[in-house]
């Protein structure tokens, strides 16, 4: 078995300029972050917000967070002081919240809308057609403490490769649509977080600027 250090620094070699690898640490003990990091690694993921904010204490304060997982509004403001991406915003009610908590602890939260692009009946994320709709319909510039930066999505859970590439080529389709449409003069709108340990590869040929890729790195949960 090869190391944590090992891991990330095949990775990181792997990795085109401009793709950020986010490290996926959900269940894992706050010494594996601590390896990874002594390796390099700064931009770390988690799913669980209790299990986040226990973890972050053991660790350096220059981590940059992501909070990957389904992520309830009223959790929010237990993050909103240290977290730096969100990347499942799925409603107008969450993002609001994470506005006004990102602004009571004066700092600006990156977010990511999550689209549903898998076969698999999950109540998570925007449907296609419910994602247009909210960006023609929410006036972003108002939330001072958010930035929209992209997308985020999952693949179906398959070993068809074929059909977990035209998902994120969807994914990618919706991605510049919106952009020319809705986020033309907003640089930040630049972000497509696909990929994980086991479809990495294929997302950064489809277009992905962030992989989350937790097993690969810390071995199997
Ligand atoms: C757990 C998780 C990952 C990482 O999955 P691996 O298969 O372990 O790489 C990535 N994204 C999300 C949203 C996750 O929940």
């Amino acid at each position: 078995m090869t190391s944590i250090s090992e891991n990330i620094l095949k990775l990181k070699s792997a990795l085109p300029a401009g793709v950020r690898l986010v490290a996926v640490s959900k269940t894992k003990p706050a010494s594996a972050v601590q390896e990874a990091y002594d390796a390099g690694q700064r931009d770390f993921g988690e799913n669980y917000v209790q299990e986040l904010v226990d973890k972050k204490d053991h660790l350096p304060d220059d981590i940059i967070w992501h909070f990957i997982g389904h992520l309830q509004s009223n959790k929010v403001k237990y993050i909103a002081g240290f977290v730096d991406w969100i990347h499942g915003v799925e409603s107008e009610k969450l993002l609001t919240e994470i506005n006004k908590q990102a602004l009571k602890n004066n700092r600006i939260i990156n977010c990511l809308l999550q689209v549903h692009i898998g076969q698999e009946d999950t109540k998570f994320g925007f449907g296609e057609e419910e994602v247009k709709e909210f960006c023609s319909r929410v006036n972003f510039s108002a939330m001072t403490n958010i930035r929209i930066c992209g997308l985020m999505g999952m693949a179906s859970f398959t070993d068809d490769s074929g059909q977990i590439r035209t998902e994120f080529k969807k994914l990618k389709n919706l991605f510049d649509e919106l952009k020319s449409t809705y986020f033309v003069n907003n640089s930040a709108f630049s972000e497509i977080s696909i990929g994980m340990s086991s479809d990495y590869t294929i997302a950064i040929e489809e277009g992905s600027s962030i992989i989350r890729v937790g097993s690969s790195i810390f071995g199997s949960r």
